[in-house]
């Protein structure tokens, strides 16, 4: 299968070409030619397989130039137990009165976010691509992160033979945790740069990178090639769509608890997302467009909410104040894979597509047709959360399920809150939903221990403290990557203006 860029100006190129490039030569993102479909039947034999059964089933039919038993070498390895623990992607009843509310668990790898669902694999994807693209020159990935893609990149990369990471984080734009976490970072292949700016800044600099012609020359003759370890990269998004389907497998599967009844093929799940940069959201999109019977997909932002915005109103509009929140992997004005969707729903109309970006590089906005705004409501609908509304939300969720969920989660559930207030269908049960939950409460231990807690009660305790503290509250083991942090050497101390960034990518390892 081929991949063509979303703005038209680069030739289609194979799968493998395009997880190495991670941006097209012309700027656009990657996207397949033609979508893959699964078979109800297809969809129902899943529910009989285990998670790497299942991610083998829908990378196979993306990366055609890889074969299956290569992409299940891969999958044992990045997705076995000593990576993630107890499952990779667990489905939990958090309601046990009503089959009707599920939390699929994304977190249980090495960094404790979701990002590692695509990152442990990501790094096999990338050394293959080489190995079929004739290059076995150095990779080098740049990646920008709101805070967890930088952690699993490092952890994904770390120590790998051929390969370097550079990670860009926002200097004020992370939480403690996940700022250890990259700083204490092990790995001679490894480097962290805090950036004085904002993610979208960091995004920009390295999709401004990874497009620069005289970087990648320089680059060259010294025998290194850069990539991308962010949702831009195609190689991100298919692990992504796989755990779709392990989602609604494992609804196949599950007996719920009484009086729920057990679920049947081609009914339709709604999927509630915490989104920033759409790239989680549009996996679900992807999957739903294979053939699996999705139903709404919530598309639930923080503060920042220019696409709760954009999704009533049809106007992306960056130019607006942006907000620090207690979700801070969702800090985000700028979403580069809505991109991906505008192209699909425009009937891949790259021009169209090139004058909308070229409208928010140049005046900060677009705006899409009433067509295309109509096709995007037809599956999406929006909403936000404030950080009151997600305390409240953490400290509710606490209180009716027993069940200590992150600030990125508790959005999720704020805004489905929300949109189920709408009238429904007169009679029939709700549609059965599932709230995808992308980080592990204790990588945010001071906003949740203030949620269950009490205000300020974070204030002049250490992050040992407080993760200990929300251990024992919780009953929930500290992930192993998070425990002892603050005890770890700090390696990583550099700072730069964002345009320092270039210099960084170039001469980061000497
Ligand atoms: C990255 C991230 C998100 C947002 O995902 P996108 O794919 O960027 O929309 C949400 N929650 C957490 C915890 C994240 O790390």
């Amino acid at each position: 299968m081929d991949y063509v860029s979303t703005r038209g100006g680069s030739p289609a190129v194979p799968s493998a070409e395009a997880i190495r490039r991670g941006l097209a030569p012309d700027g656009g993102l990657y996207v397949p030619s033609e979508i893959p479909a699964f078979e109800p039947e297809e969809i129902e034999a899943l529910a009989r397989v285990p998670f790497v059964d299942r991610i083998v089933a829908v990378l196979s039919r993306f990366l055609t130039d890889y074969t299956p038993a290569e992409l299940r070498r891969y999958a044992e390895e990045a997705y076995g137990e000593e990576r993630f623990q107890p499952a990779p992607a667990p489905l939990v009843q958090l309601n046990p009165y009503s089959d009707r509310l599920w939390m699929l668990e994304l977190w249980h790898g090495p960094t404790a976010a979701f990002k590692d669902m695509a990152l442990q694999i990501l790094p096999h994807l990338l050394k293959a691509a080489l190995r079929k693209c004739g290059t076995e020159r150095e990779v080098r990935i740049l990646a920008a992160t709101s805070g967890d893609t930088g952690k699993a990149a490092l952890e994904g990369f770390k120590d790998i033979p051929g390969t370097s990471v550079v990670v860009f984080y926002p200097a004020r734009g992370v939480s403690e945790a996940q700022r250890l976490q990259m700083a204490t970072q092990e790995g001679a292949n490894c480097r962290v740069v805090a950036v004085e700016g904002t993610f979208d800044d960091t995004q920009a600099g390295v999709k401004e990178i990874l497009a620069d012609a005289a970087t990648a020359a320089e680059l060259d003759a010294a025998g290194v090639f850069l990539s991308s370890a962010n949702s831009i990269n195609w190689g991100r998004l298919v692990p992504q769509i796989a755990y779709y389907f392990s989602a609604y497998a494992d609804l196949l599967a599950a007996v719920p608890k009484e009086p729920g009844v057990p679920m049947k093929m081609g009914e339709r799940v709604d999927f509630v997302v915490p989104t920033g940069n759409f790239g989680n959201i549009l996996a679900a999109w992807y999957a739903k467009r294979m053939g699996l019977p999705v139903g709404r997909l919530v598309c639930a932002s923080n503060r920042n909410k220019v696409l709760a915005d954009f999704l009533r109103t049809g106007v992306y509009d960056r130019r607006r104040e942006f907000h620090r929140t207690i979700s801070p992997s969702m800090d985000i004005l700028v979403s580069s894979n809505l991109e991906r969707l505008l192209h699909e729903v425009s009937g891949r109309d790259a021009a169209r597509v090139s004058g909308w970006m070229g409208d928010l590089a140049a005046k900060g906005s677009y705006s899409v047709d009433p067509a295309a705004l109509r096709t995007l409501q037809e599956t999406f609908v929006g909403g936000f959360a404030d950080d009151a509304a997600t305390i409240r939300t953490i400290r509710e969720i606490y209180d009716r399920f027993d069940h200590v969920v992150d600030p990125h989660t508790a959005v999720g559930f704020h805004v489905l809150e929300r949109v189920s207030t709408r009238p429904g269908t007169p009679g029939a049960p709700p549609p059965r939903t599932v709230v995808v939950s992308t980080a592990s409460p204790f990588k945010f231990g001071a906003s949740v221990c203030d949620a269950l807690f009490g205000n300020g009660y974070s204030r002049g305790r250490g992050e040992d403290v407080l993760l200990q503290e929300l251990a024992a509250e919780s009953g929930l083991a500290v992930p192993a990557g998070l425990d002892g942090l603050t005890r770890k050497e700090i390696r990583h101390t550099a700072v730069i203006p964002p345009s320092g960034m270039r210099d960084e990518a170039l001469r980061a390892f000497g």
